[in-house]
């Protein structure tokens, strides 16, 4: 997508609703177009990259991070975890994909939780073209599996090193549980900047989040939700306390980012009408007064529940377009150090 001037692009507007698979029927329904920067998606290599093209040309999409994934997260293992497999190859497909599409993807390598190379590694994937890093220390799989705490001697450096030279981090952190432990990072490197994705990974406790927000000013969270049962569960959760969430985005509004958290692979329904419908659905939940989408859809079908109004059709969140234009770019550009 060309880099179009943003005042020019203000003046655009994308008959949307008309062409989508969840559309309400407002086939009048106007949505302004933005340039979007998503900061959080698996690949599983780059034979699927070209999967995201229609949606971002349907979704003003600008650019895509992607983020180191190892085998336990592309293909969830349904004999329980075996550790933290595949992903120097993942880190170098995302290498790849940004080589080939420039401007388009930011690759974030992941490392397993024990690595005591870890910031050798990531030096070199730096050099490489990468911009960034994904950590699962705190992601409870991971945290149970190894038992190494976020804030384990292996990792001070890591963060000392990324928060001297603006190395931004999309840290999987439980802040309920581990908080303790994040806390002690935050406040020991402060200027780290950090994504600590899903709200915080504290969606029922608001608290949480705006503690984190008031304290750590480069701290920021995507809102994406994941697939399947997670999604279901997050979007539902937030439709029923719509005002609330809607509140807190508006009161943080240069803190939330854009993401989707899908789980590209080779597997035949994840194909570019999924990926197209899943950014929709977020645009959705973001934008309009309600709406139904390809994860509560999934959701449902997987479960063999049958589709009616009430456990399908949710509350979005209105925000207005000041709101929208920090989540969606500005926040971003902050994030990834794009001026
Ligand atoms: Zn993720």
């Amino acid at each position: 997508m060309s880099r179009l001037n943003r005042a020019c692009l203000l003046t655009f507007f994308l008959c949307w609703a008309g062409t989508l698979p969840f559309s309400p029927g407002h086939a009048q329904e106007k949505i302004r177009q933005y340039r979007i920067i998503d900061v959080h998606e698996h690949i599983q290599d780059k034979w699927q990259a070209l999967k995201y093209f229609t949606a971002i040309k349907n979704n003003s999409i600008s650019s895509i991070v992607l983020v180191g994934s190892p085998d336990q997260v592309l293909f969830e293992p349904k004999d329980g975890l075996t550790g933290f497999t595949g992903f120097e190859k993942n880190n170098s497909e995302l290498l790849e994909i940004s080589k080939m599409y420039p401007g388009k993807f930011h690759a974030f390598a992941s490392f397993s939780p024990d690595d005591e190379r870890m910031l050798e590694k990531l030096k070199s994937f730096l050099k490489r073209g990468g911009k960034g890093l994904k950590l699962y220390n705190g992601h409870y799989w991971f945290y149970d599996f190894y038992q190494i705490p976020l804030d384990a001697p292996h990792m001070m450096p890591v963060f000392e090193w990324c928060e001297k030279n603006r190395v931004p981090i999309i840290f999987h952190a439980n802040a309920r549980y581990y908080w303790p432990q994040l806390k002690h990072i935050l406040d020991t490197y402060p200027e780290l900047i950090v994504n600590l994705p899903h709200f915080c990974m504290s969606l029922i406790d608001l608290d949480r989040i705006a503690t984190i927000f008031n304290s750590y000013p480069n701290v920021y969270s995507d809102i994406s939700c994941g697939e399947g049962e997670l999604a279901y569960t997050t979007l539902e959760y937030i439709s029923r306390y719509w005002e609330l969430y809607r509140g807190l985005i508006k009161t943080y509004k240069d803190r939330f980012l854009f993401g989707t958290d899908m789980v590209l692979t080779h597997a035949p329904e994840k194909d570019e009408n999924y990926v197209t419908n899943v950014f929709v659905c977020y645009r959705k939940m973001l934008e309009n007064k309600t709406y139904t989408g390809v994860l509560i859809d999934q959701y449902l079908e997987d479960n063999q529940i049958v589709k009616t109004k009430e456990n399908s059709l949710f509350n979005g969140l209105q925000l207005d377009t000041d709101t929208l234009d920090h989540l969606y770019e500005i926040n971003s550009k902050n994030f990834l150090g794009i001026p």
